[in-house]
C-alpha cells in the first residue's frame, strides 16, 4: 500500500505501517496533555497503545499463518490506525479453509485473554474502575488490555464483510450458494452494518473511529464483491469464448514485406507463422517487424525474424490461466490450439476488452 514503510519481517511476511499511524502517536500525546496527564501517565498510555497494536499484529498473523497451512501466502501485513490488514495472495479454495483462516484472528485475541488471565486475576484485586481518572497505570494496564482483547474479538466477529465475522458468514454461505452469490449477500449485509456504524457513531457513540471503520467496510465490501465476481469470470471463461478465430497465418517463406503491409493496415500487429499442416511454428512480434523495417530487410523471409520461444495455449484453458501465461512470458500474441490444431489467437488486449465488457 502507498505511504507504508516496513518495520519488521516475521515468518517471512513483511509488516508495514501506514503513515496515518503517526496520527495515532499524535493522538496519544494530545490525549495525554489534554487530560493533564503527567509524563509518566502519557508514557503508560503510549506503552498501552503499543501493546494493543502488538495484539493486532498477532491477530493478523493468526490469519496469515493459518492461510499458509492451506497453501495461501500473505503479501504483507499493514497496520492502519483503525486496525491491521493481512493481505492474502488469494482466497483459500475451500470455504471451510476460509472459515478457519477468518476465525483464527479473533481466536488469537481470545488466546491472549486466556494467557493474561492469571495476571488479570492478580491485578484486578487492586484495580479500581472509579479511580480510573488518572489514566493507565501499573494497576489497570493488564485488566484494560484483557478487556480490549475481548472487545477486539467481539468487534471483529460482527458479520460486517470484509471484517472477520463477514468472512466467516461468507464462508458459511459459500458452502451452499457458491462464492459469488455468497459474497454478494455478505457484501450487502456488510454495507448495512457499515451504515449502522456511521449513524451510531454520529448519534450515540460519538466516535470518529467507528465512523472511519464504517466507511472502510462500506468501500471495501463492494470492491471485494466485484473482484470475486471478476475472478470467477476469469476462471469460468474458456479461451474458445474470447479468442480471435479470424487472423492472418503467415508461412515461413512469406517475406517481411507481407507482414509490414498487413501491420500498416492497422488491424493486426503480431503474427502467427504456420507450417503446411496448419500448425503454429513461430510468432512474429511487432518489434521485430519494426526492426526489419528500419534495417530495410523487407525481402527476408519471416522465418528469419520469428520467435520460437513460446508455448501454445489450449482452447479449454481458462482466461485467468492465459492472462498469467501471457504476462509472465511477455507474449505479444499466442496461438490457441485444440487437439494439436491451431484454432485461434489471443493477446492481452482481447482479455482487457473482455474484462471491460463484463465490468
Ligand atoms: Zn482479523
Amino acid at each position: 500500500m502507498r505511504g507504508s514503510i516496513q518495520i519488521a519481517k516475521l515468518f517471512n511476511i513483511p509488516v508495514l505501517v501506514h503513515w496515518s499511524f503517526g496520527l495515532l502517536a499524535f493522538f496519544v500525546l494530545w490525549e495525554g496533555f489534554s487530560n493533564d496527564l503527567s509524563w509518566e501517565g502519557t508514557l503508560w498510555l503510549g506503552v498501552f497503545v503499543l501493546a494493543l497494536f502488538l495484539c493486532v499484529v498477532m491477530h493478523e498473523f493468526g490469519h496469515a499463518l493459518t492461510a499458509r497451512r492451506y497453501g495461501v501466502g500473505t503479501r504483507d501485513i499493514i497496520l492502519l490506525p483503525i486496525g491491521g490488514v493481512a493481505r492474502l495472495d488469494r482466497l483459500p479454495e475451500k470455504p471451510i479453509h476460509e472459515f478457519l483462516v477468518a476465525i483464527a484472528g479473533p481466536a488469537v485475541n481470545i488466546a491472549i485473554v486466556l494467557a493474561l488471565s492469571p495476571l488479570f486475576l492478580f491485578s484486578v484485586v487492586s484495580f479500581n474502575v472509579t479511580s480510573n481518572a488518572g489514566g493507565i497505570n501499573a494497576q489497570n494496564f493488564i485488566p484494560l488490555l484483557v478487556l480490549l482483547n475481548v472487545m477486539l474479538a467481539i468487534f471483529n466477529l460482527i458479520p460486517a464483510f470484509p471484517m472477520d465475522g463477514g468472512r466467516i458468514l461468507r464462508a458459511l454461505l459459500s458452502m451452499r450458494l457458491g462464492r459469488v452469490r455468497a459474497t454478494k449477500i455478505a457484501a450487502v449485509i456488510g454495507q448495512l452494518f457499515a451504515l449502522a456504524f456511521v449513524v451510531s457513531s454520529i448519534l450515540w457513540v460519538k466516535s470518529p473511529m467507528l465512523a472511519l471503520i464504517g466507511v472502510f467496510v462500506f468501500l471495501n465490501a463492494w470492491g471485494e464483491a466485484r473482484s470475486v465476481k471478476m475472478n470467477s469470470l476469469l476462471d469460468d471463461t474458456k479461451l474458445s469464448d474470447i479468442m480471435k478465430t479470424r487472423f492472418t497465418r503467415l508461412h515461413p517463406h512469406d517475406t517481411m514485406h507481407t507482414a509490414i503491409r498487413i501491420m500498416e493496415m492497422g488491424a493486426e500487429q503480431n503474427f502467427i507463422i504456420t507450417n503446411e499442416a496448419a500448425q503454429s511454428i513461430g510468432i512474429l512480434h511487432n518489434e521485430f517487424i519494426k526492426e526489419a523495417m528500419s534495417q530495410r530487410d523487407g525481402n527476408a523471409p519471416v522465418a528469419v525474424y520469428m520467435s520460437k520461444h513460446y508455448e501454445p495455449l489450449q482452447a479449454q484453458d481458462s482466461v485467468r490461466f492465459a492472462a498469467m501465461r501471457i504476462q509472465t512470458n511477455g507474449y505479444s500474441i499466442v496461438p490457441v490450439e485444440k487437439d494439436g490444431q491451431l484454432v485461434g489467437v489471443l493477446d492481452m488486449k482481447m482479455i482487457q476488452e473482455f474484462l471491460k465488457e463484463n465490468k
